[in-house]
């Protein structure tokens, strides 16, 4: 199977999972209920974390391509961070996911090498750094849904651009971690990202029910949830 194909199928069903979980908690206790397709969406995400070739399993795979250089050039960010480090910048989200997938790459291959010449055979000298490996390959996967994110804030239409901006910030918040980590960003740098997530909100507050109109969802997609709690007779 191809390699990137199936890097992105680890990071949409990843993607996936969450979101229908959160939508889930977000719907309170209809989303608890057997109604609707929230449920059987959930199930099929979690279903998919395995099937169509286990998701570990390919970060693995991917991260072991990338340490020997196998069909894969690390990123190159270039100088920087551009625009002054502003995090409202999509050059700087590119810069920034660029630089932490080639550092984590490149301490990697610098591990495993390591490992190897001080005599471990290959099983060992991989097993040790697995946690490592996986989240190496994610920064690949990241990197790659940040090219296509920028591209689409581009070309795409204007009604998106809150929501792709919110997507990168959140993928700020959630790999926090590894670009503190890899020295990429300086720490405080959650304050001022959670105070831009506050920002784009505000401005796709009001245009929620467009962005909803554009999903063609069925009517009526709620329920009240007195209608569904037991011995309510509702
Ligand atoms: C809903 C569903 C539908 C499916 N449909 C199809 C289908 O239509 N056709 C088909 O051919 N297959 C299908 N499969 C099978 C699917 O491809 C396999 O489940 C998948 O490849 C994982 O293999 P496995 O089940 O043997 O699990 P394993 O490979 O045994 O993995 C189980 C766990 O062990 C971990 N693990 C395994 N090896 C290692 C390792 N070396 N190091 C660290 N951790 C490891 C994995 O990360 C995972 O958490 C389906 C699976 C599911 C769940």
């Amino acid at each position: 199977m191809d390699r990137d194909l199936a890097l992105l199928k680890a990071a949409a069903t990843v993607q996936a999972q969450e979101t229908v979980s959160m939508c889930r908690v977000h719907c309170g206790a209809p989303g608890f209920a057997a109604v609707e397709r929230l449920n059987a969406y959930r199930g099929l995400a979690h279903a998919y974390q395995n099937a169509g070739g286990d998701n570990e399993l390919i970060l693995y795979d991917t991260a072991r391509a990338m340490a020997d250089l196998d069909r894969y050039a690390p990123p190159e960010p270039g100088a920087g961070p551009p625009d002054e480090g502003d995090l409202r910048s999509p050059r700087v989200w590119l810069f920034l996911a660029r630089d932490v997938e080639r550092r984590m790459r490149d301490r990697l291959a610098g591990r495993v090498a390591d490992a190897r010449a001080a005599g471990r055979d290959p099983f060992t000298a991989w097993n040790g750094n697995l946690v490592l490996a996986a989240r190496t390959a994610v920064a690949c996967a990241d990197r790659t849904m940040l090219e296509i994110l920028v591209t689409s804030l581009e070309e795409g239409p204007e009604l998106l651009g809150p929501v792709l901006r919110l997507h990168a910030l959140n993928w700020l918040d959630r790999r926090a971690g590894d670009l503190l980590n890899e020295g990429v960003v300086p720490a405080g740098v959650l304050d001022e990202v959670w105070a831009l997530r506050a920002e784009v909100c505000d401005a796709l507050a009001p245009r929620a029910a467009d962005l909803a109109a554009g999903l063609d969802l069925p009517a009526p997609i709620t329920a009240p949830a007195a209608g569904i709690l037991p011995g309510d007779g509702g």
